[in-house]
């Protein structure tokens, strides 16, 4: 029943995004709420796509390259291969399995199975499962191959965009959570900062420019994420916790968004807010409502 329900959820979800997205593609400027953002033609869209207590994140840029980080868990794959489809995605060129947990990297098989892929990049650590295996697999399959996530990799770098991984810092790590791919991504003068499930241990490992207008919290808003000194180099306005209605782990936790209200951000949240979707023109940013 919960399932169903959660399917009835994603599909009414997806008819307003679709009537979203046509009225909105047909306009080639668009006016906000503060009156003068000029879109479309040139803009970045990231889609914190809802799939409940899980992650997935998919990015438009601006030349029409596409990315993806994480495809949620194994019972996600067809709804996230049916999202890429309908915002008219044949190739995904740069997919990320932030770390093997099956809430990150369960609907991968699906999305290489079902999309040309460019590259392929996940932390260097194995884990044991099924899932993992599935992905793994689903790679050699299709003949590509798993390039090393970990700080210091630059994704893409140009003039005016550029994407790096900023952790994981370290070899080795006692919690798999540690191991996250982390992505600092910036289009101009706007930044996003995706965490995967990265603890307070890697944050505080990571060095240089971090600063994001817009952060995808770790860990669904674990206390064991988003230390205080991070959150500050971060200091993002905006805020978007991929947390799942009334889940087991009681994410996002109470300190988590203790420490969010008293910094004033604007949080969204998959749970109450379903998919949201930011874009930018690299100078101005804003949510599609
Ligand atoms: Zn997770």
């Amino acid at each position: 029943m919960r399932k169903l329900k959660k399917r009835v959820k994603f599909i009414i979800g997806i008819i307003a995004l679709c009537i979203c997205a046509a009225s909105y593609f047909n306009t080639e400027t668009t006016v906000t709420d503060n009156g003068d953002f000029e879109y479309l033609q040139d803009g970045l869209r990231v889609h914190f796509v809802d799939v409940g207590q899980a992650d997935c994140t998919l990015i438009e840029m601006p030349d029409g390259t596409t990315m993806l980080i994480d495809a949620g868990n194994n019972d996600d794959g067809d709804d996230v291969v049916s999202y890429l489809k309908m915002c008219g995605i044949e190739k995904v060129d740069i997919l990320i399995g932030t770390h093997p947990h099956e809430d990150h990297i369960g609907g991968l098989d699906d999305v290489i199975n079902s999309f040309e892929i460019g590259a392929v990049y996940m932390p260097k650590v194995q884990s044991n499962t099924k899932t993992f295996r599935d992905v793994l697999n689903s790679v050699k399959q299709n003949d590509l191959t798993v390039k090393t996530a970990k700080s210091g990799v630059n994704i893409i770098s140009d003039e005016e965009f550029n994407v790096k991984f900023v952790a994981p810092v370290s070899d080795r790590y006692e919690e798999l959570n540690n191991y996250s791919a982390v992505v600092h991504l910036k289009y101009k003068n706007k930044a996003f900062l995706f965490t995967g499930d990265a603890e307070i241990l890697s944050e505080n490992e990571i060095t240089g420019d971090i600063s994001a207008d817009v952060l995808k919290i770790g860990h669904h808003g674990s206390s064991t994420s988003t230390g205080k000194e991070f959150f500050n180099r971060v200091n993002p306005d905006y805020v978007f916790i991929p947390c799942g209605a009334e889940n087991d782990y009681g994410h996002p936790h109470k300190e988590t968004l203790k420490l969010l209200n008293s910094a004033g951000v604007k949080v969204y949240r998959a749970d109450t807010d379903g998919t949201v979707i930011f874009e930018t023109d690299g100078e101005n940013l804003r949510v599609v409502e």
